[in-house]
């Protein structure tokens, strides 16, 4: 928990958020600024920064994350023609928040390279 940190906040309930997943270590919420008509971002409720300050200690939430995202994907309707999965990791990535975060993004073709 960082105070300053505004995912943190949604975690604590003190900002509100469309929740579409919860569980003891992973939250999923809809982007208030949906890149995709459908834009959720799955989070672990540990605030570590970015893809870069994950440790070994963190070996399980990360599995446990990845294990929770296609159920998450089969909630939004996204298993049949799939989606894209994105870390944005600090400047260079686009990062605007630093609460590490995964976007799920769907229900429109995704053009490559991104850019
Ligand atoms: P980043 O740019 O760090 O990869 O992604 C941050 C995402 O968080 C952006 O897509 C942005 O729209 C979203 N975001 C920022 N503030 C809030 C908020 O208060 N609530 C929600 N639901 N999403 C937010
Ligand atoms: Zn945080």
């Amino acid at each position: 928990m960082q105070a300053s940190c505004i995912f943190c906040k949604i975690i604590n309930r003190d900002i509100p958020a469309k929740i579409v997943y919860e569980d003891e270590l992973i939250i999923a919420f809809h982007d208030i600024s949906p890149a995709a008509p459908a834009h959720v971002l799955v989070i672990p409720k540990k605030h570590i920064a970015n893809l870069l300050e994950i440790t070994a200690d963190d070996n399980k939430l990360m599995a446990h994350l990845m294990s929770v995202i296609p159920g998450i994907a089969k909630t939004l309707g996204l298993e049949e023609k799939g989606f894209r999965l994105v870390v944005n990791t600090k400047e260079n990535g686009g990062q605007t928040v630093d609460h590490l975060h995964f976007h799920m993004l769907g229900e429109r073709f995704m053009t490559w390279p991104p850019g």
